[in-house]
């Protein structure tokens, strides 16, 4: 044994106050998978002591978030609409600002009553959207697209371990290697954030894949390119909706509304900002390509 007990481990957390406002509960989080428990135990046994394996994890997960390392990276796991997900550098970190999108998703697909919907994931990732829509709607059929390979293998991964059969897995830049597929709805968090943007250099996302992030000089390129592509992937009435940064609900809109989409909406996220844009592909007609 170590000489070193919980309740010391627990103290330790105060080393993470410059990094993370949610100190105490990174270091509970933390010392609970270097334990191997729940945080229940913490709380039930403060007086046991860690074995020198235990300690060593504690140690180098501390040191890591010490280093701003997200916690989901660390932990190798992150939950997302009642989903546990495995994640990895190659995947951004679900955000609980994107269960609004799947929300909305979900709203939108109880007006298609009949079977075999077909959705597209434009950027997966951990497959996070993907999952929890298909998770939802076994009827469903979705296609969760990425470009990295890495990130497709994370999103893989994750349905197998959650037995979730209705996805299937393309690698591709958007919708380029898709063919001539037809969609009732496509979804996406596309990168959104520009390139200067100084979060950048600040807390989770400095260590977040750049490519899941960035979209040129005003974090709108793959936004435009999506709308584009979308009018000709969507069937005539199917839906897209889009993640997009707080600021940037008015230009999406615009957007959307020049290549000739119909009913465009934004919704707000529980913060009440601006988060997600909807619209209608309407039909194809001269003048719109
Ligand atoms: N919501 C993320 C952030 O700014 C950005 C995610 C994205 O670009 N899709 O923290």
């Amino acid at each position: 044994m170590t000489g070193v007990s919980i309740a010391d481990c627990l103290a330790r957390g105060a080393e993470l106050k410059g990094v993370s406002d949610t100190w105490r509960l990174d270091t509970e989080l933390l010392l609970a998978e270097a334990l191997g428990a729940g945080r229940a135990l913490l709380i039930a046994h403060p007086q046991r002591e860690l074995s020198s394996p235990q300690l060593q994890k504690f140690d180098d997960y501390l040191a890591r978030r010490r280093r701003g390392e997200p916690i989901a990276y660390i932990l190798g796991r992150r939950e997302f609409w009642s989903l546990e997900l495995s994640v990895n550098e190659a995947v951004l970190v679900p955000r609980p600002e994107t269960e609004l999108l799947v929300e909305a998703a979900l709203a939108a697909l109880a007006g298609f009553s009949d079977q075999s919907v077909r959705i597209a994931d434009m950027g997966t990732g951990s497959g996070a959207i993907a999952l929890a829509i298909a998770s939802e709607r076994p009827d469903a059929s979705v296609v969760a697209v990425d470009s990295s390979a890495a990130a497709l293998a994370v999103a893989r991964h994750n349905a197998v371990q959650l037995g979730i059969g209705n996805v299937s897995f393309v690698l591709s830049h958007w919708f380029d290697a898709l063919g001539d597929t037809n969609f009732d709805m496509v979804v996406s968090n596309p990168p959104y954030v520009a390139n200067d943007d100084p979060h950048l250099a600040r807390g989770d996302l400095r260590f977040e894949p750049r490519q899941a992030l960035v979209s040129g000089e005003d974090g709108l390129s793959d936004i435009r390119l999506l709308a584009d592509q979308g009018r000709q992937f969507l069937r005539p009435g199917g839906k897209l909706l889009l993640e997009h940064g707080w600021q940037q609900g008015e230009a999406v809109r615009r957007i959307l509304e020049e290549r000739g989409y119909q009913a465009v909406r934004t919704l707000p996220d529980l913060a009440g900002l601006d988060r997600v844009t909807m619209a209608c592909n309407g039909e194809r007609s001269a003048g719109h390509s």
